[in-house]
């Protein structure tokens, strides 16, 4: 593992917090703007090459990577190496519990939303973050790990980090806070979040199923919440699926305690026979549901990504292709600036504020987008109003029969509706 002494006192770009969105962007900068220092600061320690990450973005999660994001790891020079853990998602099929009406949608028929034949793919988190890692130590990325920043204070030049452990702060021209939902160093620098909790649970597990699931991902809407099948590559000869499970939140512990046969017995029951028998069902992990967005994203040597500036509802599987479309976007963003300054036609750094408010700017549309999206489909199929359900099942038939919407939805749920 490219772990570097704790002995940097300056850098170009900082990174604090090396989840999926601290690393995937380190990778973009070194691959978009390579004359950058970048340092990215991790405060669990990091294990050799290949081995498991012990992070919180590296769990037993699987994620559903769209069909856009698929292309951003194919310019990194990364989908070869990611495909050979990833399980195409050939179909989506989304099914409204208690109605026989239903909407699918087709990799061959929304070819503008689809890449290599695929509307996305799905990873297992714990596979992806060995890979991001061994791409990163082929980068010149400093990777400062364990290094908590402990406090943050702003500068003429961009940013002081305090580090624990070490009396030397860091200096840098940009901070990147990528440090997760809830997070301290918002906090400390006086960015609030705006917060709607769901008052409900994400139940995830892997299950294995009796038959293939033929690269479908299942959505079905439930009395209580959606639900998500995603196809996963199968392992030692058994189909294996990852489900995420809305609950009620007083629901959360009965379900995760439940014995296997009987948490079957229940799955079986919200899911119905779409996807065949389900046969086993691992451990079960619950995860809190809310929408926390942060009052602002940008100022003047400073940007935040991933999770601290906007959290999601996972089951549209939105937040992580966010984030990385996000992190592509603030790459580009200082590369054409440091073009400009190759030119002498302006000397600036990262941290210039014209720079990340153009940034800030570009994302508006794609992020207001994609949190709605997010943020209004859960609810409105967890509804069991009558008038709702009504409304949820005129826009499923809707979604079955006229082309350009579905053609729509497609490209917002695979990453491409920009
Ligand atoms: C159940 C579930 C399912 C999901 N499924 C999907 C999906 O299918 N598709 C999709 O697009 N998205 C999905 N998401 C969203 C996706 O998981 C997030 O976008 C992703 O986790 C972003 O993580 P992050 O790097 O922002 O934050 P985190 O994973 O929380 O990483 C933050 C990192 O910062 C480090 N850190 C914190 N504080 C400090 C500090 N002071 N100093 C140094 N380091 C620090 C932490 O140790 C951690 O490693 C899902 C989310 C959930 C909860």
């Amino acid at each position: 593992m490219n772990t570097t002494p704790n002995d940097v006192t300056n850098t170009d770009i900082a990174i604090v917090g090396g989840g999926m969105a601290g690393a995937c962007l380190a990778l973009l900068l070194a691959h978009h703007c390579p004359e950058q220092r970048v340092t990215l600061l991790e405060r669990h320690p990091l294990p050799d090459s290949g081995a498991a990450l012990n992070l919180p973005s590296f769990d037993t999660r699987a994620t559903a990577i769209a069909a856009g994001s698929l292309r951003i790891f194919d310019e990194l020079g990364l989908w070869p190496q990611l495909r050979e853990f990833a399980a195409p998602i050939r179909r989506v099929q989304v099914t409204d519990r208690g109605h026989s009406l239903g909407a699918s949608l087709d990799a061959a028929r929304e070819a503008a939303a689809s890449f290599d034949g695929m509307l996305g793919a799905v990873v297992e988190n714990a596979a992806l973050g060995p890979l991001l890692y061994r791409a990163l130590a082929g980068t010149r990325t400093e990777i400062l790990a364990p290094a908590e920043v402990t406090g943050v204070t702003m500068t003429a030049a961009g940013a002081a980090l305090a580090l624990a452990n070490r009396s030397e702060p860091l200096h840098t021209k940009l901070l990147v806070v990528a440090d997760g939902v809830g997070s301290p160093l918002c906090r400390q620098l006086g960015i609030a979040s705006e917060e709607v909790d769901y008052h409900q649970e994400a139940l995830v597990t892997t299950v294995g199923l009796q038959k293939d699931h033929a690269g479908v991902a299942f959505e079905r809407f439930t009395d209580t919440g959606p639900m998500a099948l995603l196809p996963l590559p199968r392992r030692d000869g058994i189909h294996r699926a990852a489900l995420v499970w809305t609950c009620e939140r007083e629901d959360r512990a009965r379900l995760e305690s439940l014995p296997e046969a009987e948490f079957i017995q229940h799955l079986q029951r919200a899911f119905g026979w779409r996807a065949g028998r389900i046969l086993r069902a691992g451990r079960v992990q619950g995860y809190p549901l809310k929408l926390s967005l942060a009052r602002e994203q940008v100022r003047r040597g400073l940007a935040l990504v991933g999770n601290c500036a906007h959290f999601l509802h996972p089951v549209a599987g939105q937040g992580f292709n966010l984030t990385l479309r996000d992190c592509e976007a603030l790459a580009l963003a200082i590369a054409r600036n440091g073009e400009k300054d190759g030119t002498h036609e302006r000397q600036t750094g990262p941290g210039e504020l014209d720079l990340l408010q153009a940034y800030w700017r570009e994302r508006q549309h794609d992020q207001q987008l994609t949190i709605g999206f997010s943020d209004r489909i859960p609810p409105l199929f967890a509804s069991q109003s009558l008038l709702v359900g009504g409304l949820r099942q005129a826009g499923l038939l809707a979604l079955a029969l006229a082309p350009t919407l579905r053609a729509a939805f497609a490209r917002q749920a695979a990453g491409l509706a920009l």
